[in-house]
C-alpha cells in the first residue's frame, strides 16, 4: 500500500481547490490535491465573464491557469483519484483513494494519504430529474452539461430544463453553437433568478426567434429509444404535450458532495452544506476546513470568485492552525490521547 504525508491535503480540483492550494503554498506547506476530474463546474461552466481582471476567459482556460500556478509554480502535487475514505486518527487525517469512488476493498492496491489538516472542496453535483429511465438515457439524450455535449446537437431541437442562471447560460449557449430551436421548460412563471445580463441575452434570442420559454411547465416521461427521441410535457405546447427534441440538458440546481464530511463528523446544515465558520472556514472538527460550492459560507450566492476567497482563507486557517499546533502526523503514534496522559503529582 502506497502512502504520502502532507500538511494540508485538499480534497476537490475545481477553483475553490486550486486556490487553497496556491495559498497553503505561499505559506510554504506541503500541499496535496485530490483531483478527481480537472476543474470542476468552472472548467465546464463556458465562457466567464464575471470573474475580476479577466473580461471573458473560457473556464477550461481559467481553470488551467490556477493548475499551472498552483503546480508547476508553486510546487503543489496532485493525486488523481477519489477520495473514498477519510479518518481522523487523532489529529492525524487518512484518506484513502480509489480510482471509481466506490469504498476501497480489502484486495485494492489502495493509495492512503495522510495530512496534518484538510480542507474539503469538493463542490456539488447535478440533480437528475428523477424520472423513470433517467439512468439509460443518460449521455444518449439527456446531459447535465451544456459545454460539454451541446456541440453535437448542432442543427437539433433540443431543451433546457430549469429557470435559473446557469438553465438560462446553457440556453444562450446552446444557441450559440447553433443548435436548431432551444426549448427553455421551466416550471417558474419567470426566469427573475437568472443574472439579469443572461436573462437580457435570452430574451434577445427569444425575439429572434432561437428559443422558446415554457413557463409554468415540468419535463414530466421522455420519450423514444434510448436515444431521446422527446418528452413529455405537464402542459401543452403548440396543440401537443409530446415536445420531439433530440436531447435535454437539465439544469435544476445541485447537491453537496458531502459524504467525505459526514464520514469526519462535520456538522452540515439541513441542506446538506458543510457548516463553517464564515471567517476562517473552520468546520466543527478541529483540523479540518472547508470551502467552495460545499459549504454554507455564502449561502445560495456560489460563484467561483466566492469559492476561491474561501479557498484562500481556509489556507491561511490551515496554515494557522499548523503553527499554532504544531501538528505533527507521524509523531502522534507516541502522543497518548489526554485521557490516558498519567497526572502530575
Ligand atoms: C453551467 C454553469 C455555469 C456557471 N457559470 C458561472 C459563471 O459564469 N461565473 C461564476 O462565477 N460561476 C459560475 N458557475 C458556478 C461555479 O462554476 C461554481 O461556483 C464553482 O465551480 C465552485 O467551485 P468549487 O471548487 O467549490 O466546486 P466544483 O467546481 O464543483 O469542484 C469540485 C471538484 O471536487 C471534485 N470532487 C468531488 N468529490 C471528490 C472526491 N471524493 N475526491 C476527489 N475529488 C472530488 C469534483 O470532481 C470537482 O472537480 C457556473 C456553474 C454552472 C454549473
Amino acid at each position: 500500500m502506497e502512502s504520502r504525508s502532507f500538511d494540508v491535503l485538499i480534497i476537490g480540483s475545481g477553483a475553490a481547490a486550486y486556490a487553497a492550494a496556491i495559498y497553503a503554498r505561499r505559506y510554504n506547506l506541503s500541499v496535496g490535491i485530490v483531483e478527481q476530474s480537472f476543474g470542476g463546474y468552472t472548467a465546464v461552466a463556458g465562457v466567464i465573464e464575471n470573474y475580476p481582471g479577466t473580461p471573458q476567459i473560457d473556464g477550461f482556460e481559467l481553470m488551467e491557469k490556477m493548475k499551472q500556478q498552483a503546480v508547476d509554480e508553486l510546487g503543489a502535487e496532485v493525486i488523481e483519484g477519489q477520495a473514498a475514505l477519510a479518518k481522523n486518527e487523532y489529529h492525524c487525517f487518512e484518506v484513502e483513494l480509489t480510482a471509481d469512488g466506490r469504498q476501497p476493498q480489502a484486495d485494492d492496491e489502495a493509495v492512503t494519504l495522510r495530512a496534518k489538516t484538510l480542507i474539503l472542496a469538493t463542490g456539488m453535483e447535478h440533480r437528475t430529474l428523477n424520472l423513470p429511465r433517467e439512468a439509460e438515457y443518460r449521455a444518449k439524450g439527456v446531459h447535465y452539461c451544456a459545454t460539454c455535449d451541446g456541440p453535437v446537437y448542432r442543427g437539433k431541437r433540443v431543451a433546457v430544463v430549469g429557470g435559473g442562471d446557469s438553465a438560462v447560460k446553457s440556453a444562450n449557449q446552446l444557441v450559440d453553437m447553433g443548435a436548431a430551436h432551444v426549448f427553455l421548460v421551466t416550471r417558474e412563471g419567470n426566469v427573475d433568478h437568472a443574472e439579469p445580463i443572461n436573462r437580457d441575452r435570452l430574451m434577445d434570442r427569444v425575439r429572434a426567434g432561437s428559443v422558446d420559454v415554457l413557463y409554468e411547465t415540468e419535463v414530466r416521461e421522455y420519450l423514444g429509444g434510448p436515444p431521446l427521441a422527446g418528452v413529455r410535457l405537464s402542459k401543452p405546447h403548440g396543440g401537443t404535450d409530446a415536445l420531439e427534441v433530440s436531447a435535454v440538458f437539465v439544469e435544476v440546481g445541485a447537491v453537496p458532495r458531502n459524504a467525505l464530511a459526514g464520514e469526519l463528523g462535520v456538522i452540515l446544515n439541513a441542506r446538506g452544506e458543510v457548516h463553517v465558520d464564515p471567517v476562517t472556514m473552520a468546520t466543527n472538527v478541529d483540523g479540518v476546513f472547508a470551502c467552495g460550492d460545499l459549504t454554507d459560507a455564502s449561502g445560495s450566492f456560489k460563484q467561483i470568485v466566492t469559492g476561491v476567497a474561501q479557498g484562500a482563507i481556509a489556507a491561511t486557517s490551515a496554515y494557522r492552525d499548523i503553527s499554532q499546533h504544531g501538528r505533527a502526523c507521524a509523531m502522534h503514534a507516541m502522543v497518548a490521547p489526554p485521557s490516558i496522559v498519567p497526572s502530575i503529582t
